[in-house]
């Protein structure tokens, strides 16, 4: 669901309009990102299995520290807090912690039942639109383009770079979108975490456009 998390930080810019896209995209996927830094060192690991979900080739079989639902939420609260340290805006720091918690959520939705609450809890949680191929195109599809209309209509551009920062976010994710229809599947998991951590490239991207861009009502 990168699409949609990415979707839900381009959104948020409407009520925190001091947090940068960048900010708030990074939290939006920083489960996924923390979850490729822990299956590079070992300490989660999931499966590569082409057919697995209709959608994703994946049996993420142990991840509870990057997606149970107790480390999300300490996680978000910990993204909030670093923030509010960082640029003292209570607003923004709720929005980020926010954005990130709702990385869960979206996930619930998504994920076959494969979510767990806490470490060595056995019950694992998830709704399973991951099932149906279609429906999870089209919702997700309409989240991104959704999220990123509303960032468009709150934020007009100073200049080309935020205009043409925002159109090489949008190739991108469209690009990535169609690798997802296509079910590309990754050769490993290792492969996999590098992959998603590229993803980072598109926080820099939204972060660098921001920069170049006002809100187009005044805060
Ligand atoms: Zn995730």
């Amino acid at each position: 669901m990168m699409h949609a998390h990415i979707a839900v930080g381009m959104a948020a810019k409407r009520i925190a309009p001091r947090v940068s896209l960048g900010t708030l995209i990074f939290a939006g996927i920083f489960a996924d990102l923390l979850l490729s830094v822990l299956l590079l060192a070992g300490v989660e690991h999931l499966r590569i299995a082409p057919g697995f979900t209709a959608v994703v080739p994946m049996d993420l079989y142990d991840y509870p520290y990057s997606h149970g639902l107790l480390h999300s939420m300490v996680w978000s609260i910990l993204l909030g807090v670093g923030y509010f340290a960082w640029k003292r805006d209570v607003r923004g720091s709720i929005v980020v912690a926010l954005v990130a918690a709702s990385h869960w959520v979206f996930d619930f939705i998504s994920h076959i039942p494969d979510l767990p609450l806490a470490p060595g809890y056995g019950a694992r949680y998830g709704l399973g639109l991951w099932e149906h191929y279609a429906a999870t195109h089209i919702v997700e599809g309409a989240l991104f383009i959704g999220g990123f209309a509303l960032y468009l209509k709150t934020t007009r551009p100073l200049d080309r770079i935020g205009r043409y920062a925002l159109a090489g976010l949008f190739t991108a994710l469209c690009v990535m979108m169609m690798g997802s229809l296509a079910g590309s599947v990754p050769p490993s998991a290792t492969v996999m975490a590098f992959t998603t951590l590229l993803q980072l490239l598109l926080v820099a991207l939204a972060a660098w456009g921001d920069r170049h861009r006002e809100m187009r009502v005044p805060a």
